[in-house]
């Protein structure tokens, strides 16, 4: 898959204004500024692809990009926690989000973007909780590995990958990613390759 071929399809704020549930899809998921952004432009090698910049009318929506094989796609999912967003739009996001992972048949695996220095919050353990019960594969990226020293960052991996590979087996891979440093962006490449090629 060439992920520079990345390119914008639509938004959907509600799941029957998603692309055709045909294909294969990977999904990026994550708290408000926890790097989703940041990494999706590094993947695809594209500044503008997923705005940095965060407007509210635009954190309640499903993005989906089209790459250069018919059918796969990635797909930015609403950050989570945005702190001014008020209650009921995160209980829309909520049913919204839900939706989309319950029902999505394309789906092969989902990215979950965490900052290395604060991994595992209330909603990245919902995040496991949800592919454990639906089996589905999942990719931790702890992002922002430049922010610590390579010591601290490495031993922060490898206990979170013993210790998800206890609830989720075969099912999760962990790695650390830097968008500043570029790096870990051939190994995110190759897991996402596993998931999408046929
Ligand atoms: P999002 O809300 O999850 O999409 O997060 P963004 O991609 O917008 O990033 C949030 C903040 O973290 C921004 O200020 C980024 O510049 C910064 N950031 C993102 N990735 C990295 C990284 O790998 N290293 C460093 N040092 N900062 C990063």
């Amino acid at each position: 898959v060439h992920y520079n071929s990345a390119r914008f399809n639509k938004s959907a704020a509600k799941l029957h204004q998603c692309p055709e549930d045909i294909g294969a899809e990977v999904a990026f998921a994550g708290r408000s500024n926890a790097g989703k952004s940041s990494a999706i432009n590094t993947l695809t090698n594209n500044g503008k692809l997923a705005r940095t910049s965060k407007t509210p009318g635009r954190t309640q929506l499903i993005n989906f990009f089209d790459l250069n094989l018919e059918g796969v796609r990635l797909v930015d999912l609403p950050g989570y926690g945005y702190a001014k967003v008020p209650v009921e739009m995160k209980v829309h996001w909520q049913k919204h989000l839900g939706e989309y992972l319950e029902k999505r048949q394309c789906l092969q695996g989902v990215v979950l973007v965490m900052d290395i220095r604060h991994p595992m919050k209330e909603f990245d353990q919902m995040m496991v909780e949800w592919c454990e019960n639906s089996q589905m594969p999942l990719h931790v990226l702890l992002t922002k590995a430049d922010k610590l020293k390579k010591g601290p960052a490495q031993s922060t991996m490898l206990k979170l990958r013993k210790e998800l590979q206890a609830v989720l087996g075969d099912l999760v891979t962990v790695q650390t990613f830097s968008a500043l440093k570029k790096q870990g962006v051939d190994q995110l490449r190759n897991r996402l390759d596993h998931w999408l090629l046929p």
